[in-house]
């Protein structure tokens, strides 16, 4: 399965539309003999551990490192130490990250060999693989997300029958299928109003600075008076737990 050097180097370099190929381009390899399988396709979400051994790889679990997660090449493939933590939807996350990274790795000879060092290139691309690896586009299909309206349906379906995080579900729906064109993000109280996030913002590419901005007014207006979005928008809001943190998603189908 290794990847030509110079495969690798042009998917790191692209951006927008070119990156959002080859992020799903790179998810697909990694799944190939996954779907060959078909009993498999009929599980979702993907199994984790069956997807790493069609790429001969073992999920360890371990506690010592400071990192979340590990690809570690061995004979013969990797071993993935990765820390256990309740956390599931951030801990299938963590998986298949160190999952994408073996793209970087000539698995030709006995024991796998980085083609390149790694970086903060490789390290967003990954990032962006896991998310595909977690939510291809074929199960987008088969739970209906793919054709539906319903903005509240489809983070549902995202964030409990594919057990992904509310961050990733975002980041899906804004930036890699475009499903809607809109902001997400997590929301915290500061004082008496609401801020939004750094690092847990989230938006469509094709949205304008401005319009970002009075999109964000429109969820922080929602949030802190229940102010109704401008027709056309759809919004979802999930408070936490503690009651001092919303995560919202405002967009509009087009
Ligand atoms: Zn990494």
């Amino acid at each position: 399965m290794s990847i030509e050097t110079k495969k690798l180097h042009s998917w790191l370099s692209t951006k927008g539309k070119e990156r959002r190929k080859s992020a799903s381009e790179a998810a697909k390899i990694l799944l190939a003999s996954y779907r060959e399988h078909k009993e498999w396709l009929q599980i979702i979400p993907i199994e984790l551990h069956r997807l790493a051994s069609t790429l001969n790889t073992r999920i360890e679990e371990f506690d010592k490192s400071s990192g979340e997660a590990l690809l570690i090449p061995v004979r013969g493939g990797f071993s993935i130490y990765v820390k256990s933590q309740p956390n599931y939807s951030r801990l299938r996350t963590s998986i298949a990250h160190e999952l994408a990274h073996i793209l970087f790795y000539n698995v030709d000879g006995e024991e796998p060999t980085r083609i390149k060092t790694p970086d903060e290139k490789e390290e967003r691309f990954c990032f962006d693989v896991a998310r595909r690896i977690l939510a291809p586009d074929w199960h987008l299909k088969a739970i209906g997300v793919e054709d539906s309206h319903n903005l509240n349906f489809i983070f549902e379906a995202m964030t409990e029958t594919l057990a992904l995080s509310r961050e990733v579900a975002a980041q899906l729906i804004l930036q890699d299928y475009c499903l809607v064109k809109g902001v997400g993000g997590r929301w915290i109280k500061k004082g008496e109003s609401y801020i939004l996030q750094r690092g847990k913002a989230y938006a469509s590419p094709s949205l304008e600075k401005s319009e970002r901005k009075e999109l964000h007014e429109q969820c922080r207006k929602f949030i802190e008076s229940g102010a109704k979005p401008d027709s056309n928008f759809q919004i979802v809001d999930k408070k936490e737990r503690t009651g001092d943190a919303f995560f919202v998603v405002l967009g509009k189908f087009v």
